[in-house]
Protein backbone atom coordinates (compact mmCIF):
# COMPACT_ATOMS: atom_id res chain seq x y z
CA UNK A 1 0.00 0.00 0.00
CA UNK A 2 1.20 3.65 -0.11
CA UNK A 3 2.00 6.08 3.07
CA UNK A 4 -0.86 8.74 2.97
CA UNK A 5 1.45 10.79 4.92
CA UNK A 6 1.65 14.23 3.22
CA UNK A 7 5.18 14.63 3.79
CA UNK A 8 6.10 11.32 2.30
CA UNK A 9 3.77 12.06 -0.63
CA UNK A 10 5.81 14.94 -1.37
CA UNK A 11 8.97 12.67 -1.61
CA UNK A 12 7.50 10.85 -4.26
CA UNK A 13 5.64 7.11 -4.26
CA UNK A 14 6.93 5.83 -1.70
CA UNK A 15 5.97 2.25 -0.48
CA UNK A 16 5.16 0.72 2.90
CA UNK A 17 5.16 -2.99 3.53
CA UNK A 18 3.46 -4.04 6.84
CA UNK A 19 3.77 -0.64 8.48
CA UNK A 20 7.74 -0.67 7.57
CA UNK A 21 9.14 1.78 4.99
CA UNK A 22 11.05 0.91 2.30
CA UNK A 23 14.26 3.34 1.99
CA UNK A 24 13.52 6.22 -0.75
CA UNK A 25 17.12 5.78 -2.36
CA UNK A 26 15.69 2.09 -2.84
CA UNK A 27 12.56 2.81 -4.74
CA UNK A 28 14.59 5.84 -6.51
CA UNK A 29 17.05 3.62 -7.74
CA UNK A 30 13.89 1.03 -8.92
CA UNK A 31 12.75 3.61 -10.54
CA UNK A 32 16.27 4.55 -12.47
CA UNK A 33 16.40 0.64 -13.77
CA UNK A 34 12.67 1.14 -14.97
CA UNK A 35 13.53 4.30 -17.01
CA UNK A 36 16.64 2.56 -18.44
CA UNK A 37 14.56 -0.68 -19.42
CA UNK A 38 12.04 1.67 -20.66
CA UNK A 39 14.29 3.82 -22.97
CA UNK A 40 16.28 0.42 -24.06
CA UNK A 41 12.94 -0.24 -24.87
CA UNK A 42 11.68 2.16 -27.04
CA UNK A 43 15.80 2.16 -28.74
CA UNK A 44 14.58 -1.31 -29.76
CA UNK A 45 11.08 -0.34 -30.39
CA UNK A 46 12.31 2.72 -32.48
CA UNK A 47 14.90 0.61 -34.69
CA UNK A 48 12.32 -2.39 -35.57
CA UNK A 49 9.65 0.38 -36.25
CA UNK A 50 12.40 1.55 -38.83
CA UNK A 51 14.58 -2.03 -39.68
CA UNK A 52 13.94 -5.17 -41.35
CA UNK A 53 14.30 -7.70 -38.59
CA UNK A 54 15.39 -10.32 -41.53
CA UNK A 55 18.36 -8.07 -43.28
CA UNK A 56 18.71 -5.36 -40.96
CA UNK A 57 18.41 -2.93 -43.93
CA UNK A 58 15.63 -0.26 -43.60
CA UNK A 59 12.07 -0.57 -44.13
CA UNK A 60 9.49 0.45 -46.01
CA UNK A 61 8.94 3.76 -43.42
CA UNK A 62 12.18 4.46 -43.13
CA UNK A 63 12.94 4.23 -46.91
CA UNK A 64 9.79 6.96 -47.53
CA UNK A 65 11.15 8.98 -44.81
CA UNK A 66 15.04 9.31 -46.18
CA UNK A 67 13.34 9.52 -49.78
CA UNK A 68 11.42 12.40 -49.35
CA UNK A 69 14.39 14.26 -47.46
CA UNK A 70 17.10 13.64 -50.46
CA UNK A 71 14.14 14.86 -52.74
CA UNK A 72 14.17 18.16 -50.54
CA UNK A 73 18.56 18.08 -50.77
CA UNK A 74 18.43 17.19 -54.24
CA UNK A 75 15.94 19.82 -55.39
CA UNK A 76 17.89 22.57 -53.18
CA UNK A 77 21.34 21.18 -54.83
CA UNK A 78 19.97 21.05 -58.50
CA UNK A 79 20.86 17.38 -58.80
CA UNK A 80 18.89 14.33 -60.06
CA UNK A 81 18.10 11.19 -58.03
CA UNK A 82 17.21 7.95 -58.81
CA UNK A 83 14.78 5.16 -57.25
CA UNK A 84 15.49 1.69 -58.47
CA UNK A 85 12.81 -0.82 -57.35
CA UNK A 86 14.83 -4.42 -57.43
CA UNK A 87 12.93 -7.61 -57.12
CA UNK A 88 14.54 -11.19 -57.44
CA UNK A 89 14.09 -13.78 -59.87
CA UNK A 90 12.58 -16.56 -59.25
CA UNK A 91 12.66 -16.45 -55.11
CA UNK A 92 9.14 -17.80 -54.83
CA UNK A 93 10.07 -20.94 -56.63
CA UNK A 94 13.18 -21.06 -53.92
CA UNK A 95 10.80 -20.30 -51.12
CA UNK A 96 8.32 -23.13 -52.33
CA UNK A 97 10.59 -25.67 -53.45
CA UNK A 98 13.64 -25.66 -50.40
CA UNK A 99 11.71 -23.95 -47.65
CA UNK A 100 11.23 -20.53 -46.07
CA UNK A 101 14.41 -20.73 -44.07
CA UNK A 102 16.42 -21.21 -47.04
CA UNK A 103 14.37 -18.74 -48.59
CA UNK A 104 14.65 -16.47 -45.54
CA UNK A 105 18.51 -16.92 -45.70
CA UNK A 106 18.83 -16.13 -49.25
CA UNK A 107 17.18 -12.85 -48.76
CA UNK A 108 19.38 -12.08 -46.32
CA UNK A 109 22.77 -12.44 -48.19
CA UNK A 110 20.94 -11.18 -51.60
CA UNK A 111 20.51 -8.15 -49.00
CA UNK A 112 24.28 -7.95 -48.49
CA UNK A 113 25.64 -8.28 -51.76
CA UNK A 114 22.73 -5.67 -52.97
CA UNK A 115 24.17 -3.38 -50.28
CA UNK A 116 27.68 -3.47 -51.57
CA UNK A 117 26.59 -2.28 -54.84
CA UNK A 118 25.51 1.37 -53.58
CA UNK A 119 27.87 4.14 -52.72
CA UNK A 120 28.05 5.43 -48.95
CA UNK A 121 24.76 8.00 -49.01
CA UNK A 122 22.42 6.36 -51.07
CA UNK A 123 19.83 4.23 -49.19
CA UNK A 124 18.68 0.59 -49.61
CA UNK A 125 15.84 -0.99 -47.85
CA UNK A 126 13.91 -3.59 -48.02
CA UNK A 127 9.86 -3.02 -48.61
CA UNK A 128 8.96 -6.57 -48.23
CA UNK A 129 9.00 -10.07 -49.64
CA UNK A 130 11.49 -10.21 -51.96
CA UNK A 131 11.27 -6.53 -53.35
CA UNK A 132 14.15 -4.19 -52.52
CA UNK A 133 14.19 -0.22 -53.24
CA UNK A 134 16.97 2.07 -53.56
CA UNK A 135 17.59 5.77 -53.36
CA UNK A 136 20.09 6.91 -55.36
CA UNK A 137 21.63 10.51 -55.30
CA UNK A 138 24.33 12.87 -56.30
CA UNK A 139 23.58 12.04 -60.15
CA UNK A 140 24.94 14.40 -62.91
CA UNK A 141 22.43 12.02 -65.74
CA UNK A 142 20.97 8.89 -65.66
CA UNK A 143 24.09 6.98 -66.55
CA UNK A 144 25.35 6.64 -63.20
CA UNK A 145 21.33 4.54 -62.89
CA UNK A 146 22.04 2.11 -65.36
CA UNK A 147 25.47 1.34 -63.69
CA UNK A 148 24.33 0.71 -60.77
CA UNK A 149 21.25 -1.27 -62.16
CA UNK A 150 23.95 -3.40 -64.26
CA UNK A 151 26.02 -3.87 -61.29
CA UNK A 152 23.11 -4.85 -59.35
CA UNK A 153 21.93 -7.87 -62.26
CA UNK A 154 25.36 -8.65 -62.13
CA UNK A 155 25.75 -9.02 -58.40
CA UNK A 156 22.83 -11.70 -58.09
CA UNK A 157 23.53 -13.45 -60.93
CA UNK A 158 25.91 -15.07 -59.66
CA UNK A 159 25.05 -18.66 -57.88
CA UNK A 160 24.31 -18.22 -53.92
CA UNK A 161 25.05 -20.67 -51.40
CA UNK A 162 22.49 -20.95 -48.36
CA UNK A 163 22.18 -23.44 -45.81
CA UNK A 164 24.16 -26.31 -47.93
CA UNK A 165 22.53 -25.28 -50.98
CA UNK A 166 23.41 -23.66 -54.52
CA UNK A 167 20.87 -21.48 -55.64
CA UNK A 168 20.60 -19.43 -58.26
CA UNK A 169 17.98 -16.23 -59.10
CA UNK A 170 18.72 -13.25 -61.07
CA UNK A 171 17.54 -9.57 -60.32
CA UNK A 172 14.82 -6.79 -62.06
CA UNK A 173 15.25 -3.54 -61.43
CA UNK A 174 13.02 -0.61 -62.46
CA UNK A 175 14.05 3.01 -62.36
CA UNK A 176 12.65 6.15 -61.95
CA UNK A 177 14.32 9.28 -61.66
CA UNK A 178 13.93 12.58 -60.23
CA UNK A 179 13.05 15.40 -61.53
CA UNK A 180 12.01 14.11 -65.00
CA UNK A 181 9.32 11.42 -63.63
CA UNK A 182 8.34 13.42 -61.01
CA UNK A 183 9.23 15.10 -57.83
CA UNK A 184 7.26 13.25 -54.94
CA UNK A 185 8.35 9.83 -53.59
CA UNK A 186 4.72 7.86 -53.91
CA UNK A 187 5.19 8.88 -57.55
CA UNK A 188 8.96 8.07 -58.21
CA UNK A 189 8.22 4.57 -56.42
CA UNK A 190 4.91 3.51 -58.40
CA UNK A 191 6.97 4.44 -61.52
CA UNK A 192 10.09 2.82 -60.55
CA UNK A 193 7.49 -0.17 -60.33
CA UNK A 194 5.82 0.24 -63.86
CA UNK A 195 9.32 0.05 -65.36
CA UNK A 196 10.15 -3.13 -63.00
CA UNK A 197 6.95 -4.76 -64.26
CA UNK A 198 8.03 -4.18 -68.07
CA UNK A 199 11.05 -6.35 -66.93
CA UNK A 200 9.48 -8.95 -65.69
CA UNK A 201 7.14 -8.85 -68.92
CA UNK A 202 10.33 -9.08 -71.13
CA UNK A 203 11.40 -11.91 -69.22
CA UNK A 204 13.42 -10.65 -66.18
CA UNK A 205 17.15 -10.36 -65.33
CA UNK A 206 18.20 -6.73 -66.61
CA UNK A 207 16.76 -3.49 -66.07
CA UNK A 208 14.60 -0.77 -67.45
CA UNK A 209 13.74 2.89 -67.20
CA UNK A 210 9.87 4.40 -66.64
CA UNK A 211 8.37 5.56 -69.72
CA UNK A 212 5.59 7.57 -70.26
CA UNK A 213 3.60 5.02 -72.57
CA UNK A 214 4.09 2.80 -69.42
CA UNK A 215 1.99 4.96 -67.76
CA UNK A 216 -0.76 5.41 -70.68
CA UNK A 217 -0.97 1.70 -70.57
CA UNK A 218 -1.63 1.59 -66.46
CA UNK A 219 -4.24 4.21 -67.52
CA UNK A 220 -5.61 2.53 -69.95
CA UNK A 221 -5.99 -0.41 -68.45
CA UNK A 222 -7.65 1.31 -65.35
CA UNK A 223 -9.82 2.92 -67.57
CA UNK A 224 -11.09 -0.76 -68.59
CA UNK A 225 -11.41 -2.11 -65.37
CA UNK A 226 -13.82 0.93 -64.57
CA UNK A 227 -15.65 0.21 -67.32
CA UNK A 228 -15.91 -3.62 -67.44
CA UNK A 229 -16.69 -3.06 -63.73
CA UNK A 230 -19.74 -1.03 -64.94
CA UNK A 231 -20.95 -2.89 -68.18
CA UNK A 232 -22.46 -5.68 -66.21
CA UNK A 233 -25.21 -3.64 -64.81
CA UNK A 234 -25.01 -1.57 -67.51
CA UNK A 235 -26.48 -4.44 -69.71
CA UNK A 236 -23.11 -3.87 -72.08
CA UNK A 237 -22.60 -7.98 -72.98
CA UNK A 238 -24.41 -10.01 -75.30
CA UNK A 239 -23.86 -13.62 -76.59
CA UNK A 240 -22.85 -14.32 -80.06
CA UNK A 241 -23.19 -18.43 -80.74
CA UNK A 242 -21.06 -20.32 -83.41
CA UNK A 243 -22.48 -23.65 -85.02
CA UNK A 244 -20.72 -27.16 -84.25
CA UNK A 245 -20.99 -29.07 -87.32
CA UNK A 246 -21.50 -33.14 -87.19
CA UNK A 247 -19.53 -35.08 -89.82
CA UNK A 248 -21.43 -37.96 -88.72
CA UNK A 249 -25.01 -36.66 -89.01
CA UNK A 250 -24.26 -33.43 -91.62
CA UNK A 251 -26.01 -30.96 -89.66
CA UNK A 252 -25.49 -28.37 -87.07
CA UNK A 253 -26.08 -29.99 -83.49
CA UNK A 254 -24.50 -27.92 -81.07
CA UNK A 255 -23.93 -23.79 -80.85
CA UNK A 256 -21.48 -22.12 -78.77
CA UNK A 257 -21.95 -19.23 -76.51
CA UNK A 258 -19.31 -16.25 -77.41
CA UNK A 259 -19.29 -13.32 -75.12
CA UNK A 260 -19.09 -10.33 -76.74
CA UNK A 261 -18.85 -6.60 -74.96
CA UNK A 262 -20.56 -3.92 -76.72
CA UNK A 263 -18.36 -0.68 -75.28
CA UNK A 264 -19.95 2.49 -75.93
CA UNK A 265 -17.09 4.52 -77.39
CA UNK A 266 -15.09 1.26 -78.30
CA UNK A 267 -17.74 -0.83 -80.39
CA UNK A 268 -17.92 -4.75 -80.24
CA UNK A 269 -14.58 -5.81 -77.73
CA UNK A 270 -13.57 -9.35 -78.07
CA UNK A 271 -13.27 -11.52 -75.16
CA UNK A 272 -9.53 -11.70 -75.49
CA UNK A 273 -9.25 -7.98 -74.38
CA UNK A 274 -11.27 -8.83 -71.43
CA UNK A 275 -11.62 -12.05 -70.21
CA UNK A 276 -8.49 -11.83 -68.85
CA UNK A 277 -8.84 -8.46 -66.87
CA UNK A 278 -12.16 -9.78 -65.84
CA UNK A 279 -10.35 -12.91 -64.49
CA UNK A 280 -7.65 -10.63 -62.36
CA UNK A 281 -10.59 -8.39 -60.73
CA UNK A 282 -13.03 -11.56 -60.18
CA UNK A 283 -15.63 -10.40 -62.03
CA UNK A 284 -15.27 -13.38 -64.26
CA UNK A 285 -17.93 -15.00 -61.55
CA UNK A 286 -20.85 -12.96 -62.00
CA UNK A 287 -20.27 -12.32 -65.97
CA UNK A 288 -19.79 -16.36 -66.20
CA UNK A 289 -22.99 -16.69 -64.35
CA UNK A 290 -24.19 -14.49 -66.69
CA UNK A 291 -23.57 -15.99 -69.76
CA UNK A 292 -24.66 -19.19 -68.70
CA UNK A 293 -28.23 -17.87 -67.60
CA UNK A 294 -28.35 -16.35 -70.69
CA UNK A 295 -27.20 -18.84 -73.00
CA UNK A 296 -29.26 -21.63 -71.37
CA UNK A 297 -32.36 -19.19 -71.77
CA UNK A 298 -31.96 -18.20 -75.73
CA UNK A 299 -30.94 -22.31 -76.06
CA UNK A 300 -34.19 -23.37 -75.02
CA UNK A 301 -35.76 -21.77 -78.33
CA UNK A 302 -33.69 -23.94 -80.40
CA UNK A 303 -34.62 -27.66 -81.82
CA UNK A 304 -34.47 -29.90 -79.46
CA UNK A 305 -31.12 -31.92 -81.12
CA UNK A 306 -28.99 -28.34 -80.82
CA UNK A 307 -26.79 -28.51 -77.99
CA UNK A 308 -25.58 -25.20 -76.11
CA UNK A 309 -21.83 -25.20 -75.04
CA UNK A 310 -20.77 -22.31 -72.53
CA UNK A 311 -17.28 -21.89 -71.88
CA UNK A 312 -16.20 -22.14 -68.20
CA UNK A 313 -13.35 -19.86 -66.24
CA UNK A 314 -10.71 -21.84 -64.44
CA UNK A 315 -11.73 -18.92 -62.03
CA UNK A 316 -15.13 -19.66 -62.10
CA UNK A 317 -14.55 -22.84 -60.29
CA UNK A 318 -12.64 -20.95 -57.21
CA UNK A 319 -15.93 -19.40 -56.15
CA UNK A 320 -17.35 -23.04 -54.95
CA UNK A 321 -20.66 -21.95 -56.24
CA UNK A 322 -20.51 -23.46 -59.96
CA UNK A 323 -22.72 -26.39 -59.21
CA UNK A 324 -25.62 -24.57 -58.04
CA UNK A 325 -24.90 -21.60 -60.64
CA UNK A 326 -25.35 -24.15 -63.13
CA UNK A 327 -28.41 -26.14 -61.49
CA UNK A 328 -29.88 -22.60 -61.17
CA UNK A 329 -29.49 -21.65 -64.59
CA UNK A 330 -31.13 -25.01 -65.93
CA UNK A 331 -34.08 -25.16 -63.99
CA UNK A 332 -34.46 -21.26 -64.68
CA UNK A 333 -35.15 -21.50 -68.22
CA UNK A 334 -36.09 -25.03 -67.83
CA UNK A 335 -32.98 -26.29 -70.61
CA UNK A 336 -32.67 -30.39 -70.49
CA UNK A 337 -29.06 -31.15 -68.75
CA UNK A 338 -28.10 -33.57 -71.57
CA UNK A 339 -28.48 -30.27 -73.60
CA UNK A 340 -25.59 -28.64 -72.34
CA UNK A 341 -22.13 -29.19 -72.76
CA UNK A 342 -19.32 -27.07 -70.13
CA UNK A 343 -16.33 -26.04 -71.91
CA UNK A 344 -12.83 -26.34 -69.60
CA UNK A 345 -9.28 -25.65 -69.96
CA UNK A 346 -6.36 -27.62 -68.55
CA UNK A 347 -5.74 -25.25 -66.41
CA UNK A 348 -8.95 -26.48 -64.60
CA UNK A 349 -7.15 -29.47 -63.75
CA UNK A 350 -3.73 -27.68 -62.79
CA UNK A 351 -4.93 -25.32 -60.30
CA UNK A 352 -6.54 -27.56 -57.02
CA UNK A 353 -6.80 -30.73 -58.68
CA UNK A 354 -8.69 -32.83 -56.35
CA UNK A 355 -11.64 -29.55 -55.41
CA UNK A 356 -12.10 -29.10 -59.02
CA UNK A 357 -12.30 -32.61 -59.60
CA UNK A 358 -15.06 -33.45 -57.26
CA UNK A 359 -16.86 -30.45 -58.87
CA UNK A 360 -16.59 -31.51 -62.11
CA UNK A 361 -18.00 -35.05 -61.12
CA UNK A 362 -20.47 -33.29 -59.89
CA UNK A 363 -21.92 -31.29 -62.58
CA UNK A 364 -21.45 -34.05 -64.93
CA UNK A 365 -23.80 -36.24 -62.18
CA UNK A 366 -26.09 -33.56 -63.39
CA UNK A 367 -26.69 -34.96 -66.65
CA UNK A 368 -24.41 -31.98 -68.42
CA UNK A 369 -21.34 -33.23 -70.94
CA UNK A 370 -18.01 -31.83 -70.04
CA UNK A 371 -15.44 -30.95 -73.14
CA UNK A 372 -11.96 -30.14 -72.70
CA UNK A 373 -11.16 -27.18 -75.31
CA UNK A 374 -8.19 -26.11 -76.52
CA UNK A 375 -7.06 -29.25 -76.51
CA UNK A 376 -2.97 -29.77 -77.08
CA UNK A 377 -1.85 -25.98 -75.70
CA UNK A 378 -1.24 -26.97 -72.41
CA UNK A 379 0.59 -28.93 -70.45
CA UNK A 380 0.13 -32.57 -70.12
CA UNK A 381 -2.89 -33.09 -71.60
CA UNK A 382 -3.19 -37.32 -72.17
CA UNK A 383 -2.79 -37.74 -68.21
CA UNK A 384 -5.20 -35.04 -67.82
CA UNK A 385 -7.64 -37.30 -70.52
CA UNK A 386 -7.65 -40.13 -68.09
CA UNK A 387 -8.01 -38.29 -65.27
CA UNK A 388 -11.85 -37.42 -65.80
CA UNK A 389 -14.15 -38.95 -68.25
CA UNK A 390 -14.64 -35.90 -70.72
CA UNK A 391 -17.47 -36.17 -73.70
CA UNK A 392 -15.30 -34.03 -75.66
CA UNK A 393 -11.90 -33.44 -76.87
CA UNK A 394 -11.38 -29.98 -79.07
CA UNK A 395 -8.67 -29.59 -81.12
CA UNK A 396 -7.04 -26.13 -81.04
CA UNK A 397 -7.37 -23.97 -83.98
CA UNK A 398 -3.50 -23.76 -84.08
CA UNK A 399 -2.96 -27.12 -85.37
CA UNK A 400 -6.19 -27.19 -87.86
CA UNK A 401 -4.64 -23.70 -89.12
CA UNK A 402 -1.79 -25.88 -90.36
CA UNK A 403 -3.75 -28.63 -92.21
CA UNK A 404 -3.38 -30.07 -94.80
CA UNK A 405 -0.08 -29.07 -95.53
CA UNK A 406 1.89 -29.39 -92.64
CA UNK A 407 3.23 -32.93 -91.54
CA UNK A 408 3.56 -32.43 -87.66
CA UNK A 409 0.32 -30.39 -87.26
CA UNK A 410 -1.70 -33.29 -89.42
CA UNK A 411 0.57 -35.92 -87.41
CA UNK A 412 -0.99 -33.97 -84.26
CA UNK A 413 -4.70 -34.01 -85.84
CA UNK A 414 -4.33 -37.67 -86.32
CA UNK A 415 -3.10 -38.74 -82.63
CA UNK A 416 -6.06 -36.72 -81.02
CA UNK A 417 -8.65 -38.25 -83.02
CA UNK A 418 -7.31 -41.78 -82.85
CA UNK A 419 -7.15 -41.48 -79.24
CA UNK A 420 -10.61 -39.98 -78.98
CA UNK A 421 -11.47 -43.01 -80.84
CA UNK A 422 -10.66 -45.55 -78.42
CA UNK A 423 -11.39 -43.54 -75.37
CA UNK A 424 -14.77 -42.76 -76.69
CA UNK A 425 -14.30 -39.45 -76.45
CA UNK A 426 -15.80 -37.08 -79.31
CA UNK A 427 -13.40 -34.49 -80.98
CA UNK A 428 -14.29 -31.39 -82.15
CA UNK A 429 -11.95 -29.81 -84.58
CA UNK A 430 -12.05 -25.84 -83.83
CA UNK A 431 -10.77 -23.34 -86.62
CA UNK A 432 -11.98 -24.71 -89.92
CA UNK A 433 -12.00 -22.66 -92.79
CA UNK A 434 -11.37 -24.69 -95.87
CA UNK A 435 -12.73 -27.33 -97.52
CA UNK A 436 -9.42 -28.78 -97.21
CA UNK A 437 -9.00 -28.94 -93.76
CA UNK A 438 -12.27 -30.21 -93.38
CA UNK A 439 -11.32 -33.42 -96.17
CA UNK A 440 -8.85 -34.03 -93.99
CA UNK A 441 -10.57 -33.60 -90.89
CA UNK A 442 -13.06 -36.28 -92.13
CA UNK A 443 -10.54 -38.86 -93.30
CA UNK A 444 -9.10 -38.90 -90.04
CA UNK A 445 -12.47 -39.79 -88.10
CA UNK A 446 -12.97 -36.02 -86.54
CA UNK A 447 -16.80 -36.26 -85.09
CA UNK A 448 -17.68 -32.37 -85.62
CA UNK A 449 -16.50 -29.19 -86.94
CA UNK A 450 -16.49 -25.93 -85.49
CA UNK A 451 -15.19 -22.54 -87.75
CA UNK A 452 -15.23 -20.17 -90.18
CA UNK A 453 -16.15 -22.46 -92.61
CA UNK A 454 -19.43 -23.17 -91.49
CA UNK A 455 -20.02 -20.02 -90.01
CA UNK A 456 -18.26 -16.85 -87.52
CA UNK A 457 -20.04 -16.38 -84.24
CA UNK A 458 -23.04 -14.45 -84.74
CA UNK A 459 -25.73 -12.90 -82.80
CA UNK A 460 -28.59 -15.15 -81.24
CA UNK A 461 -31.60 -13.62 -83.40
CA UNK A 462 -28.99 -14.45 -86.25
CA UNK A 463 -28.32 -18.05 -85.08
CA UNK A 464 -32.05 -18.82 -84.33
CA UNK A 465 -32.90 -17.94 -87.94
CA UNK A 466 -29.95 -20.19 -88.96
CA UNK A 467 -31.73 -22.98 -87.07
CA UNK A 468 -35.43 -22.14 -88.37
CA UNK A 469 -36.83 -20.67 -84.95
CA UNK A 470 -37.68 -18.05 -83.41
CA UNK A 471 -35.40 -16.47 -81.24
CA UNK A 472 -36.12 -16.21 -77.45
CA UNK A 473 -37.29 -12.79 -75.32
CA UNK A 474 -33.88 -11.39 -74.93
CA UNK A 475 -33.16 -8.64 -72.37
CA UNK A 476 -31.00 -7.20 -74.57
CA UNK A 477 -31.69 -4.46 -77.43
CA UNK A 478 -30.94 -4.81 -81.01
CA UNK A 479 -27.85 -6.46 -81.90
CA UNK A 480 -25.59 -6.67 -85.72
CA UNK A 481 -23.30 -9.54 -86.51
CA UNK A 482 -19.47 -8.91 -86.70
CA UNK A 483 -18.34 -8.74 -89.84
CA UNK A 484 -16.71 -11.97 -90.70
CA UNK A 485 -13.24 -11.70 -91.05
CA UNK A 486 -11.44 -10.70 -94.60
CA UNK A 487 -11.30 -13.57 -97.17
CA UNK A 488 -13.39 -16.26 -95.32
CA UNK A 489 -15.53 -18.49 -96.27
CA UNK A 490 -19.03 -18.19 -94.33
CA UNK A 491 -22.22 -19.20 -94.01
CA UNK A 492 -24.33 -16.39 -93.74
CA UNK A 493 -28.03 -16.14 -91.62
CA UNK A 494 -30.66 -18.49 -93.10
CA UNK A 495 -27.79 -19.55 -96.07
CA UNK A 496 -27.53 -23.08 -93.98
CA UNK A 497 -29.83 -24.76 -96.14
CA UNK A 498 -28.16 -23.31 -98.93
CA UNK A 499 -24.45 -23.64 -98.85
CA UNK A 500 -22.29 -27.22 -99.34
CA UNK A 501 -19.66 -28.35 -97.14
CA UNK A 502 -17.61 -30.04 -99.12
CA UNK A 503 -15.41 -33.17 -97.73
CA UNK A 504 -13.36 -33.43 -101.29
CA UNK A 505 -14.94 -36.05 -102.76
CA UNK A 506 -18.21 -36.20 -101.02
CA UNK A 507 -20.22 -33.30 -101.01
CA UNK A 508 -22.72 -32.65 -97.98
CA UNK A 509 -25.56 -30.59 -98.06
CA UNK A 510 -25.34 -28.45 -94.02
CA UNK A 511 -28.68 -29.42 -92.33
CA UNK A 512 -29.87 -27.94 -89.13
P1 LIG B 1 -12.75 -20.74 -77.57
O1 LIG B 1 -13.69 -21.24 -76.55
O2 LIG B 1 -11.72 -21.68 -78.04
O3 LIG B 1 -13.64 -20.20 -78.77
C1 LIG B 1 -13.29 -20.31 -80.11
C2 LIG B 1 -12.69 -19.04 -80.60
O4 LIG B 1 -12.23 -19.24 -81.92
C3 LIG B 1 -13.70 -17.90 -80.69
O5 LIG B 1 -13.00 -16.69 -80.45
C4 LIG B 1 -14.12 -17.95 -82.15
O6 LIG B 1 -14.60 -16.73 -82.64
C5 LIG B 1 -12.80 -18.31 -82.80
N1 LIG B 1 -13.00 -18.97 -84.08
C6 LIG B 1 -14.01 -19.77 -84.43
N2 LIG B 1 -13.85 -20.23 -85.68
C7 LIG B 1 -12.70 -19.72 -86.12
C8 LIG B 1 -11.98 -19.84 -87.36
O7 LIG B 1 -12.38 -20.50 -88.29
N3 LIG B 1 -10.80 -19.17 -87.47
C9 LIG B 1 -10.32 -18.41 -86.45
N4 LIG B 1 -9.17 -17.78 -86.63
N5 LIG B 1 -10.97 -18.28 -85.28
C10 LIG B 1 -12.15 -18.92 -85.12
P2 LIG B 1 -13.61 -15.59 -79.51
O8 LIG B 1 -15.09 -15.52 -79.64
O9 LIG B 1 -12.80 -14.37 -79.73
O10 LIG B 1 -13.30 -16.18 -78.08
C11 LIG B 1 -12.01 -16.36 -77.66
C12 LIG B 1 -11.94 -17.12 -76.38
O11 LIG B 1 -12.53 -16.38 -75.31
C13 LIG B 1 -12.75 -18.42 -76.41
O12 LIG B 1 -11.99 -19.41 -77.03
C14 LIG B 1 -12.93 -18.68 -74.94
O13 LIG B 1 -11.79 -19.27 -74.39
C15 LIG B 1 -13.06 -17.29 -74.39
N6 LIG B 1 -14.48 -17.01 -74.16
C16 LIG B 1 -15.44 -16.59 -75.03
N7 LIG B 1 -16.62 -16.46 -74.41
C17 LIG B 1 -16.43 -16.82 -73.11
C18 LIG B 1 -17.27 -16.91 -71.95
O14 LIG B 1 -18.47 -16.68 -71.99
N8 LIG B 1 -16.68 -17.31 -70.81
C19 LIG B 1 -15.36 -17.62 -70.72
N9 LIG B 1 -14.84 -17.99 -69.54
N10 LIG B 1 -14.53 -17.56 -71.79
C20 LIG B 1 -15.07 -17.17 -72.96
MG1 LIG C 1 -14.67 -22.81 -76.21
MG1 LIG D 1 -11.15 -23.37 -78.11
Amino acid sequence: MLTDRPSDLLRGFIIVDEGRYVGVGAVLGLLQAANEANRLGSAQLARMAHYDALTDLPNRVLFHKELSEALARARRRDEMLAVLCVDLDHFKTVNDTLGHPVGDALLQVAGKRLLGCVREGDTIARLGGDEFAIVQTGLDDLSGAARLADRIVEAVSHPFDVMGHQVVIGASVGIAAAPSDGDSGDELLKKADMALYRVKGEGRGGFHFFERAMDDRVQTRRALELDLRHALVAGEFELYYQPLFSLGAERVQGCEALLRWRHPARGLVSPADFIPLAEEIGLIVPLGEWVLRQACAEATAWPEHVRLAVNLSPAQFRSRHLVQTVVSALSASGLSPHRLELEITESVLLQDNAANMAVLHSIRDLGVRISMDDFGTGYSSLSYLRSFPFDKIKIDQTFIRDLPHDADALAIVRAVTGLGASLGIDTTAEGVETAEQLAELRTHGCREIQGYFISPPVPAADIAAMLGVAPAARDGGEVTALPPPAGQTSVGPGDLDVVSVSGGSTAARLQV
